[in-house]
């Protein structure tokens, strides 16, 4: 294929056998794959590609390196910026990010610099013996101490570029395992625990501490650690707190929010009969929303067994905010789309279990704040859709134990924490946060590239502190 062609396509495995398995769906590139992909970036002066991805990854480099067939290189080239390339290879929305501004994209199809970066970083994961050694850039740094709060992204990133600079750093992690949404909310079939686990050791080898099992707001306080010898403190502790529709009914059983039902499966092993963690067998799912939450509360409903499952979503195809890939991959496994549809109550069975909603049409109307059309109600629409589980997947707010337990700390009033975008600090001194637990549910590299921001906050912060 290579120059002026299309992009070589992602095998996948096929969607029958796949939706029936947790094995992952995309396979990957081979060498020659990769070599052939390689050929088609210009290497442009300019690289639009990097403007478009918030952790800067240098692309024209490390493409150049796999034109060499120098695949460490690369993914040492990609490691400068990105402590999580196998992670974000897979995971991240390159389709409106460093893809977006690829030169190529203008008339044709845009390198497939996802599918590269994961590659390269894979490549390297399996090569073990040639990992480089790691040496910290300024070695008198250790005796400043940073602790951060969750173990997610936005976490490792803080906790990544730190250790590099040559600051001790502690992470605190509420849940007994590590990696945050990555872990508890991502299926294995988008992103293998091997590959998540091989990233975190990554972090771990740059001399960063991980301590599981410890809930900051509950063990200890925010301030308990600044008060306890840490220079500066980074919250990344997401948005784990759950969005319901507040609609009569919900109380039924069977009605799952997204947050539990794909931490019962991806956490809990639901699926696997090693594991005690019990979950409903299901025969009819609806899944209503259509972010990415909701594609993977669908995936993982049909790999658990459910007969049917059907997005129910308010608004049209167009203004579906999962990632393009996994709407056609979900497509692809028999998802059915009920879209323009809203529930307006749940109905239970004579045991209090769900066993239909009752909808109404939409229609859209005028634009509303987020820029999508609005939806309105078709009066007297009515319908019911049969169904024995339901799981409601739309979105998530910050949990508030931080913000209830950190006295003086400024939040929005949904609960986001608030802080200097320039540096990462919030009002009080010392305190940094970054990634969903300022934004609300967003992306990956978006907490990725949050960390990195209040990083270089902190390391200005410490240096100027101590007039280093
Ligand atoms: P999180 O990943 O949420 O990590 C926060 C961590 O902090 C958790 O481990 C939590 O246990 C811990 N924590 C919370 N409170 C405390 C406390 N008090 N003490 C100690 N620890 C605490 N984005 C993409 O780019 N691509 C995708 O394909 C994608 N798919 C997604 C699928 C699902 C199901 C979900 C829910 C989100 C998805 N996202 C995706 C969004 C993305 O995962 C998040 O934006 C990202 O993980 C946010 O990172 P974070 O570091 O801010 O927080
Ligand atoms: Fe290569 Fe596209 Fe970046 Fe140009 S814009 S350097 S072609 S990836």
């Amino acid at each position: 294929m290579a120059k002026g062609g299309p992009r070589n396509p992602m095998p996948h495995q096929d969607p029958k056998v796949r939706a029936t398995n947790f094995e992952e769906v995309a396979m990957g590139y081979t060498e020659a794959m990769a070599l052939d992909e390689a050929q088609r970036c210009l290497g442009c002066k300019a690289h639009p590609c990097v403007k478009g991805c918030p952790v800067n990854v240098h692309i024209p480099d490390f493409i150049a390196k796999i034109k060499d067939g120098d695949y460490i290189g690369a993914s040492e080239e990609i490691k400068l910026t990105n402590a999580l390339p196998s992670v974000c290879g897979r995971v991240c929305p390159q389709e409106n990010q460093c893809e977006k501004h690829c030169i190529l994209g203008i008339k044709g199809e845009p390198v497939a610099i996802g599918r590269l970066e994961r590659f390269v970083a894979d490549y390297q994961a399996a090569s073990e013996k040639e990992k480089p050694e790691f040496k910290p850039l300024d070695a008198s740094l250790a005796k400043y101490k940073v602790a951060v709060v969750g173990t997610g992204p936005s976490g490792l990133t803080v906790a990544a570029d730190l250790a590099k600079l040559g600051y001790s750093v502690t992470m605190f992690e509420a849940l007994h395992k590590i990696g945050g949404v990555l872990r508890y909310g991502i299926p294995e079939f988008r992103l293998p625990r091997t590959v998540l686990d091989a990233e975190i050791d990554y972090v771990k080898s740059l001399g960063v501490t991980i301590l599981p099992n410890i809930i900051v707001g509950r063990t200890f306080k925010v301030k308990d650690l600044l008060e306890q010898g840490y220079d500066a403190v980074f919250v990344g502790s997401g948005a784990g707190a759950p969005k319901m529709m507040k609609i009569p009914g919900e109380g039924a059983a069977g009605i799952y929010s997204g947050n539990e039902w794909l931490t019962r499966i991806n956490l809990m092993r639901a699926y696997s009969d090693d594991y005690d963690t019990p979950i409903r067998k299901p025969k009819k799912v609806c899944v209503i929303g259509a972010g990415n939450t909701a594609m993977d509360c669908t995936r993982t409903a049909l790999r658990v067994g459910a007969e049917s499952v059907t997005i129910v979503y308010r608004r049209g195809r167009e203004e579906m905010p999962a990632r393009a890939e996994e709407i056609e991959n979900a497509e692809e496994e028999g998802v059915v789309f009920k879209l323009l549809t809203n529930p307006k109550r749940f109905i239970a069975d004579e045991d209090g279990a769900v066993c239909a909603m009752e909808c109404l049409k939409m229609e859209l109307g005028e634009p509303d704040d987020s820029g999508r059309r609005r939806p309105v109600p078709v009066e007297g629409s009515e319908f019911n859709i049969e169904c024995d589980t339901v799981i409601v997947a739309l979105g998530q707010n910050p949990n508030p134990l931080i913000r209830t337990t950190t006295e003086g700390l400024e939040c929005q009033s949904w609960g986001g924490i608030i802080i200097d975008e320039e540096t990462g600090m919030t009002n009080i001194p010392g305190l940094f946060a970054g990634g969903d637990a300022v934004t609300g549910e967003a992306t990956v590299i978006l907490a990725m590239g949050a960390g990195k921001v209040a990083a270089k906050g902190i390391d200005n912060y410490i240096k100027s502190k101590y007039n280093l």
